[in-house]
């Protein structure tokens, strides 16, 4: 569509938690609309009443802002969290344009593109159920589609309940042209006469966000796999209405390693419990974008500025995306070692309120394991010997492999001279220790393993931990040295 201002949308229904394949959708939108200056609508499609979760939408939102994914237009929360609503087209919020949908459904009627309906729930329970006894495919038998209009008015005047479906072609085919897709066909027999309006009035998805769509001058649907099946019906009613369609883009499914489609039972899919266990909004920007869509082989870590510059909608894979925990993981330490040192402490601090220790300290110690962290939480449990008042030495060797007590002794004693002769400007250094402690090591034709191993062990309480010199450089000088000392006793 040369020329247009490009405009795209995210349509979630509020049904109480963000999907994890739903940002994907929102990031794309946005990303295809703020590439080419164009705008990025937010609109709530909640015709399904029954669906209707309360706290939802705000909760939507609060998870997008979270995630950095802004609209430019349609629904958002202000400041004190409360929803808004921007832009030409207000309502954002499917279910107060109505009268909008109805006064549509009403000229689809006329045009011939749509007709009433007036079979009960019981009828149709019993043609689905011979349908199936007969084995033949299930849906809408059609029993409405030629009432002569004095049948219809006269049900109409009698107040009978009744739906507005659509009228869909019989026989043929129609293409769908998919920007990721490429051309798909789908038979007209195979598809049911939807129902677009229900008999309290309110639209279906089909009519809503298809009239929404053009109202609000969608120039690119994008959205989720589920839907391609619907697009044949969102069609006619583009075609039966006489207005340009826009384009649309399918994404690939996400998927579990075992190639199932990505559930609650194998993992987490609420966007909002990733944020809360500590994954990073960058993080998930960046492994989200990657999801069916990469625009270098060898590079895996984008900036959103390189994700809004690089986006191509006609590269994303036809395929499935594997959701890869293990690519998120390294992400996630990737942007936490990235962060400034302030956001990072204020992340990382509350997961160690539970040690009673000065903050001096307890930085030192997130700096330490900044490095080795997939998720902040993880470090309570992993430094707890860092501020540990007394080690327990019982199930570890202070000495190096074959060395005796007294050599192990020997080491300990002169290490305590060492880090005492630490400047205490240089205590939390660790490159200054490590080289002020391998020249005496050195200088006492001593090996590194026999001395570092039964002073890294004294340290720290265990076999395996991070070097003796990031350890006194932690724990600094006095503690450094009475560890030691325990150590000995031990010994
Ligand atoms: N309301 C639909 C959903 O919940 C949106 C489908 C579409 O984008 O057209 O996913």
């Amino acid at each position: 569509m040369p020329g247009k201002r490009i405009k795209t949308r995210f349509a979630p229904s509020p049904t109480g938690f963000l999907h994890i394949g739903g940002v994907r959708t929102a990031l794309y939108a946005e990303l295809l609309a703020k590439q080419a200056g164009g705008d990025f609508i937010l609109r709530i499609e909640d015709t399904d009443q029954s669906r209707y979760v309360e706290g939802a939408v705000e909760n939507l939102c609060r998870t997008l802002k979270q995630l950095d994914i802004t609209p430019t237009e349609g629904v958002w929360l202000d400041d004190n969290e409360k929803i808004i609503q921007k832009g030409d087209h207000v309502p954002y919020i499917q279910s107060a344009r109505k009268q909008i949908h109805q006064e549509y459904a009403k000229q689809l009627i006329e045009k011939d593109k749509a007709y009433y309906c007036f079979c009960t729930a019981e009828r149709l329970e019993e043609v689905r159920k011979m349908q199936e006894l007969t084995k033949r495919p299930t849906g809408y038998d059609g029993h409405c589609r030629d009432l002569s209009p004095e049948e219809v008015k006269t049900k109409l005047d009698a107040g009978e309940n009744h739906v507005i479906r659509l009228k869909l072609p019989n026989e043929g085919e129609i293409t769908v042209s998919d920007v990721i897709r490429g051309d798909v066909r789908f038979e007209w027999k195979l598809i049911d006469d939807q129902v677009i309006l229900k008999s309290d009035g309110m639209p279906t998805y089909h009519l809503a966000a298809t009239a929404d769509d053009h109202d609000m001058g969608i120039t690119h649907v994008i959205r989720g796999e589920e839907w391609l099946s619907s697009t044949p019906k969102h069609l006619f009613i583009y075609e039966a209405m006489g207005w340009e369609p826009p384009a649309f883009a399918h994404l690939p499914l996400i998927l579990n390693p075992d190639k199932t489609k990505l559930s609650k039972r194998q993992g987490d899919v609420a966007a909002e419990d990733y944020l809360k266990k500590g994954y990073l909004p960058q993080a998930l920007t960046n492994f989200l974008a990657l999801l069916g869509w990469n625009p270098t082989a060898d590079r895996e870590i984008f900036s959103k500025d390189e994700l809004i510059k690089l986006f191509d909608l006609s590269k994303v894979n036809k395929a499935g995306a594997i959701f890869q925990l293990d690519k998120l993981n390294w992400l996630n330490n990737h942007y936490l070692r990235e962060m400034d040192d302030q956001a990072y402490f204020e992340l990382v601090l509350p997961y160690l309120n539970s040690y009673k220790a000065n903050d001096d300290l307890k930085q030192r110690v997130a700096l330490l394991y900044r490095e080795r962290m997939t998720l902040p939480s993880e470090i309570t449990d992993e430094v707890s010997y860092l501020f540990d008042d007394k080690l327990d030495y019982s199930n570890v060797s202070i000495t190096w492999k074959d060395h005796s007590k007294d050599e192990a002794k020997e080491r300990l004693q002169a290490s305590i001279e060492w880090i005492e002769q630490i400047d205490d400007s240089k205590q939390y250094d660790a490159q200054f220790i490590e080289s002020h402690i391998k020249t005496f090591i050195q200088e006492n034709g001593w090996g590194n393993g026999d001395t570092l191993w039964p002073l890294r062990v004294a340290l720290s309480g265990k076999e395996k931990s991070p070097s003796p010199f990031d350890l006194i450089a932690t724990l600094g000088k006095k503690q450094s040295t009475s560890r030691i000392k325990q150590a000995l006793q031990e010994l």
